[in-house]
């Protein structure tokens, strides 16, 4: 299986080339053909599987093939990650996926000064990568609509569990539009996970690695 097989539009499959990634890893050739047919994830994977363009790609193919979202820079996409770290990880994967599309991400992450951050907020951009404590209170400040969001991504859920965010994420998802497809992962799943993962997902389907 290739990456032009599962369907990924040009510009896309251009700079996974450029990245060097021939084919698709397990999760990525389980999980995109679920994505694109706009169903709902569970996916049990950890970190190191190429989860982020498992839902990285998919989701700039269908922002990109409905490409009135470009240019207009509106949200589309919100990824919540548990720490810093994995939030510039993230934003440089979607950085390098979206090279040839015009497609805009930012990150935010608390534990430093807001400015610049409130600042790429009014740029603009499609995607947007956050922790949750800095998301939820640059959302109450109104630095952030997510008005016209369409797909959410909870990334290393059992981790924000660990680290005690499992209140500020149930807060920001009471926040998104019920419109949406959502991503779920999480490289265990004990069972206030499970409950969470209830709550977000519609109907879904599980991929497990
Ligand atoms: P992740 O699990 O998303 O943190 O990805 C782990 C590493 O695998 C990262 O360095 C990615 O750049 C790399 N990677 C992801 N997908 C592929 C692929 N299809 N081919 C080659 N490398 C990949």
């Amino acid at each position: 299986m290739t990456f032009k097989e599962l369907g990924i539009a040009e510009p896309i499959l251009k700079a996974l080339t450029s990245e060097g990634y021939e084919n698709p890893t397990p999760i990525q050739e389980k999980s995109i053909p679920i994505l694109l047919k706009g169903k709902d994830l569970l996916g049990v994977a950890q970190t190191g599987t190429g989860k982020t363009a498992a839902f990285g790609i998919p989701i700039l193919h269908h922002i990109y093939t409905n490409n009135s979202g470009i240019g207009k820079r509106k949200i589309k996409a919100l990824v919540v990650t548990p720490t810093r770290e994995l939030a510039i990880q993230i934003g440089e994967s979607f950085t390098a996926y979206a090279r040839f599309t015009g497609i805009k991400n930012t990150v935010i992450f608390g534990g430093v000064k807001q400015g610049k951050q409130t600042d790429a907020l009014r740029q603009g951009v499609e995607i947007l990568i956050a922790t949750p404590g800095r998301l939820l209170d640059l959302m109450n400040q109104g630095f952030i609509s997510l008005r016209d969001l369409e797909y959410v991504v909870l990334d290393e859920a059992d981790q924000m569990l660990d680290m005690g965010f499992i209140h500020d994420v149930k807060k920001i998802i009471a926040k998104l539009p019920a419109k949406r497809q959502s991503l779920f992962f999480s490289a265990t799943m004990p069972k206030t996970i499970v409950e969470l993962s209830q709550k977000i997902l519609g109907e879904f389907e599980q991929v497990t690695i």
